[in-house]
């Protein structure tokens, strides 16, 4: 489990993730299936809000060592997307 702090920090995993371009599927709201298109690999990452600090986790092994991973970086935009689509709806 990392916790997202800075923009900085997924910049790596950003850039990462823009050049495998991996296919996120959405399990729910703050859960979400990634998937390398190349490898068939697939893993999944949890984001979740506490206490107003945002984290993440993933099970591959960069993730399960704390590191932000593409996997995360991924999930991360479309949860932003899903959440800031939600908070729309609300209003
Ligand atoms: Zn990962």
């Amino acid at each position: 489990m990392i916790q997202l702090t800075t923009a900085a920090q997924l910049e790596n995993a950003i850039n990462k993730a823009r050049t495998v371009k991996p296919f996120v599927r959405v399990n729910r709201f703050g859960s979400y299936t990634v998937t390398n298109k190349q490898t068939g690999a697939t893993y999944t990452v949890e984001c979740m809000k506490r206490d107003g600090k945002r984290f993440a986790s993933c099970n591959c092994k960069a993730g399960a060592r704390g590191n932000a991973c593409y996997h995360i970086a991924a999930a991360v935009s479309a949860h932003i997307q899903l959440a800031a689509e939600a908070a729309s709806f609300a209003n």
